[in-house]
């Protein structure tokens, strides 16, 4: 099998209402799509949504950067999976969203020519394989002026049917603690509730936070300090009695495993768009579970056909414990068909295609052209 043809689209979505963070506001997706098509007419499809504030890419960039990548693999065998992803990680430094559409468009085309849904060309069991899990995603609630508003977004979130909520903070001083608590009360005692800082506190400051908020029952705490400040995660993980998860400090294996030296951590975000794909994805999972230390797998704007490529990677690795796929749910429009669906009638709930490979495709009228290579 090889590569005959690589197209290059641009994907703009808004969403309902933008998502405001420590370290920026989202107000919606500007993606980069790539469809393979291989001389045995497979179709593979891939989607990139940079952030440029975490990944340090855009759609501009990846734009150009896609089309060095397809003039890299053009005509080569997808099915080589660890030879391509090789070369694309290997051409450039930087640039995880891109080189994350291209694996997942690999993998989608692999799966396929197996006939198998990705999670099983994975090694995986389907859903209802493993009733021991539960497979369902939080929902994230952004900053908000007011604890009022914040209330008010955990009220949509549980009036939804959700049992999870994702806490935006890393206010400066003791600002979060009010908001956080009056979620809880708010929520009750059932509801799995867990902050993300995006960086936004410093050591001390994560302290008073999480000592604040210790009545609160937390799940855990995301990424309170600043990406490089490994000596200080674990320095906080020795201080507070809630465990830490590495977001943003982890992007590929290298950052996890000296994470996992540092003992800076105690659960891992994985997020496609920063590990460049599946390919390294599971090698951070490997080393996560090597280390005794459980995953999540999180998101940042993508449709649900790069998030069915991280659902099905949850179903095939149990270790990934914590989804965070919600930001299709936040779209205005939905550009995908078929792929990874949203329970109606259980909040949270995620349902995984069988169909081969991904499962989804796009609505290529709500795609832009950008550019097409053949061979
Ligand atoms: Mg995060």
């Amino acid at each position: 099998m090889q590569i005959d043809s690589i197209e290059i689209y641009k994907l703009k979505i808004r969403f309902k209402t933008p998502l405001k963070v420590s370290i920026g506001v989202t107000e919606g997706a500007e993606n980069v799509v790539i469809k393979i098509i291989t001389n045995t007419g497979l179709i593979g499809w891939g989607e990139a949504s940079p952030c440029a504030y975490i990944t340090g890419d855009t759609q501009a960039t990846n734009l150009v950067t896609a089309e060095q990548l397809a003039q890299l693999i053009l005509g080569k065998d997808p099915l080589a999976i660890d030879a391509r992803m090789t070369e694309i990680n290997g051409f450039i430094v930087g640039e995880p969203s891109i080189r994350s559409a291209f694996d997942m468009a690999l993998y989608d085309l692999a799966a396929k020519a197996a006939e198998m849904p990705l999670y099983q060309f994975l090694g995986g069991a389907s859903a209802a394989e493993q009733p021991e899990r539960e497979f369902r995603t939080d929902l994230t609630i952004g900053w908000q002026d007011t604890v009022e508003q914040t209330v008010a977004q955990a009220k949509e979130v549980l009036d939804a049917g959700f049992d999870a909520i994702k806490m935006k903070v890393g206010r400066s001083g003791l600002q979060d603690v009010a908001h956080v608590a009056a979620v809880r009360e708010f929520a009750g005692p059932d509801v799995a509730i867990k902050v993300d800082s995006n960086q936004g506190w410093d050591y001390p400051t994560a302290v008073a936070n999480i000592n604040a908020m210790a009545p609160l029952n937390l799940q855990y705490s995301e990424q309170p300090l600043a990406v490089w400040d490994f000596a200080n995660l674990a320095r906080l993980r020795d201080k507070v009695n809630l465990p830490i998860c590495a977001d943003e400090s982890v992007f590929d294996d290298k950052d996890a495993l000296k994470l996992v030296a540092a003992g800076a951590a105690d659960y891992l975000n994985i997020k496609l768009g920063k590990s460049g794909g599946i390919h390294t994805g599971l090698k951070i999972n490997a080393i996560a579970e090597a280390a005794g230390l459980k995953c999540m797998i999180g998101c940042f704007g993508e449709s649900r056909l790069a998030l069915s490529a991280s659902a099905h990677l949850a179903l095939a690795r149990p270790n990934i414990t914590f989804l965070d796929l919600d930001s299709a749910y936040m779209f205005i429009d939905d550009p995908v068909q078929g792929g990874m669906q949203y329970d109606k009638s259980v909040g949270g709930l995620i349902h995984v295609s069988d169909a081969p490979g991904l499962g989804a495709s796009f609505d290529e009228s709500m795609l832009e052209s950008y550019a097409v290579f053949t061979v």
